[in-house]
């Protein structure tokens, strides 16, 4: 199989002024391609630090992307590296000034000279036309492999990787295939999944990977095989094992979220559900309507915050224990009622960052669900940051929720 290494280029990287958004989305469609992805850099605008980065990635990769540095200014150095890589010099085409100076004139901006480093491309190299901007892409054939230049600008990146730099690779970087899946689970931690799984997390091919994030745990399955109906019916096959074993936790595959999976059980079984938010101020009703067609299931949510809001608009009388599973309690009983919905869900907590609730530490959340079997309740003692508190409580919810229901 061949393997890929991405080469990012940029200051700004570096120093945390943006995100490699673009590394992040080739490295969701190299697996499409079966093109196997190991290694990322990261290097500045500095024509030494490129060169050895390219000459890294190809020491070790069969196709090496950069992304970034293919514009016009001084910091644009790109270019000049892969030329140096390369060994050769960097060559003006003609036909590619006048098409630049063509779309200057369309768009009447003024021509400087320097606009033409961006027909400029290392000899031997072939431009990926942009459709988006002015700087075109570049595919450079080195050594028997090939660098692969894009330019930084997610518009003009990401149809340029989907149209020609795709069509390229798959007409000339022959891989195998992938075939890849993501199980998400929720209620049980990294640890205990990846006990429950046994021997499956020690296969080569497919491999099995835990990825935990707040609440829940992903497992992604990767197959690789010579065609790509075998990597499909080799995960298919293994992915049946893994149910065998952990089945219990799995709510949803891919980009499925556990609020929609919980809203598509409500509305397979015609219920509804209200909510009734203090500390996360309507974060599990954000989180639900986020869903397309939460409508079906979501009825809606009240954000009771203050002690008198509780009374006014939740309808609860005796607010002396803010934080408490009673006041969890009712505040989901209130959303049943006050919603009319077969559901309601009661929130509250300290998010912190300072303990201003009295003597309840941060992070003690207490989420309540009220249905049809009466009034459940959890208290939890979360750490770390406020935003990731109120997040959690929001999990626990839907957790509670989907546990109920499925
Ligand atoms: P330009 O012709 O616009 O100068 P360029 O190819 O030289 O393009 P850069 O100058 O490196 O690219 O970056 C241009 C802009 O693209 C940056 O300001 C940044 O917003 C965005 N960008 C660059 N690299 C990335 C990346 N890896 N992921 C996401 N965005 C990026
Ligand atoms: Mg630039």
């Amino acid at each position: 199989m061949k393997s890929a290494e991405i080469v990012s280029v940029g200051e700004e990287l570096l120093a945390g002024m943006i995100a490699d958004t673009n590394a992040q989305f080739l490295g969701g469609i190299l697996p499409e391609l079966g093109i196997l992805h190991r290694r990322r850099q990261t290097v500045g605008d500095d024509l030494p630090a490129i060169v050895s980065a390219l000459n890294l990635a190809l020491s070790r990769s069969d196709v090496v992307f950069t992304i970034g540095g293919l514009g016009p200014t001084e910091d644009d150095l790109t270019r000049l590296a892969i030329a140096e890589v390369m060994g050769v010099g960097l060559e003006t085409d003609a036909a590619a000034i006048e098409r630049l100076q063509a779309l200057f004139r369309s768009r009447k901006i003024a021509w400087t000279e320097r606009q033409a480093r961006q027909a400029q491309k290392p000899t031997g190299a072939f431009f990926v036309e942009n459709p988006n901007g002015t700087a075109p892409g570049l595919i450079c054939p080195v050594r028997g492999k090939f660098i692969i230049a894009l330019p930084g600008p997610r518009g003009e990146f990401q149809p340029m990787i989907n149209g020609p730099v795709r069509e390229f690779l798959s007409e000339n970087i022959v891989g195998g295939a992938i075939a890849s899946k993501v199980l998400r689970t929720c209620g049980i931690g990294e640890g205990l999944l990846e006990r429950e799984l046994g021997d499956l997390i020690d296969s080569k091919n497919p491999t099995i990977a835990p990825y935990a994030g707040l609440g829940e745990v992903k497992l992604r399955i990767v197959a690789t095989a010579e065609s790509q109906q075998s990597a499909d019916a080799l995960l298919l096959q293994f992915e049946t094992l893994v149910r065998d074993k952990v089945g219990g936790h799995i709510y949803g595959e891919g980009s499925c979220e556990l609020e929609s999976a919980v809203l598509a059980l409500l509305q397979s079984r015609d219920q509804t559900l209200g909510v009734c938010e203090s500390m996360t101020g309507g974060g599990l009703a954000q989180r639900l309507t986020a869903t397309p067609g939460a409508s079906a299931a979501f009825v809606g949510g009240l954000v009771a915050y203050q002690l008198s809001t509780k009374t006014t608009l939740a309808g609860i009388t005796d607010t002396s224990a803010p934080v408490s599973a009673e006041m969890a309690i009712k505040l989901a009983e209130a959303a049943r009622e006050k919603l009319g919905s077969t559901y309601g869900v009661g929130i509250t907590g300290n998010a912190g960052p300072t303990s201003d609730v009295g003597d309840k530490p941060v992070g003690l959340v207490y989420v309540a669900m009220s249905g049809p079997d009466g009034t459940t309740v959890e208290e939890h003692q979360f750490r770390g940051i406020r935003e990731d508190i109120r997040r959690r409580a929001t999990q626990v919810a839907l957790l509670m929720l989907w546990r109920s229901v499925k």
